[in-house]
């Protein structure tokens, strides 16, 4: 038997730049489910806080307390509009504070909770 020969180059790890490489940092598209621990190095940096944190929905089956978990999760308040996705401005939005609730929803041009203030990409 010789057919173990082909012993080419594997690159199944290959990760372009630009959007794949986002979605993977966010542990959204090819990373497993074992990517979505709370300690990994990754959930510190400043690019996932700025564009993942309370973004890229939260993939757990299990409960758990969502103000530990970096993901958004349905009926969150925490939950972020993505910055890129949508153009909102680091400014509290005046119909959040007095109602808690906006007429613009998610076309609102102004933050909506601490998170998109705190964690926006001008700040
Ligand atoms: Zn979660
Ligand atoms: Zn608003």
């Amino acid at each position: 038997m010789t057919e173990g020969t082909e012993s080419g180059p594997v690159n199944v790890g290959q990760v372009g730049d630009g959007e794949e490489w986002e979605a993977a940092m966010c542990g959204s598209g090819a990373a497993g489910e074992a990517d979505q621990q709370l300690d990994a190095p990754v959930y510190r940096t400043d690019e996932f806080r700025m564009y993942c944190f309370k973004i890229v929905p939260c993939r757990k089956k299990f409960s758990h307390d969502w103000t530990q978990c970096p993901f958004a999760h349905p009926g969150e308040k925490a939950r972020r509009r993505d910055p890129q996705q949508y153009k909102y401005a680091a400014i509290a939005c005046i119909d959040m504070k007095k109602n808690g609730t906006c007429p613009r929803g998610d076309s609102c041009p102004y933050a909506h909770n601490v998170f998109e203030y705190w964690m926006h990409p001008t700040r």
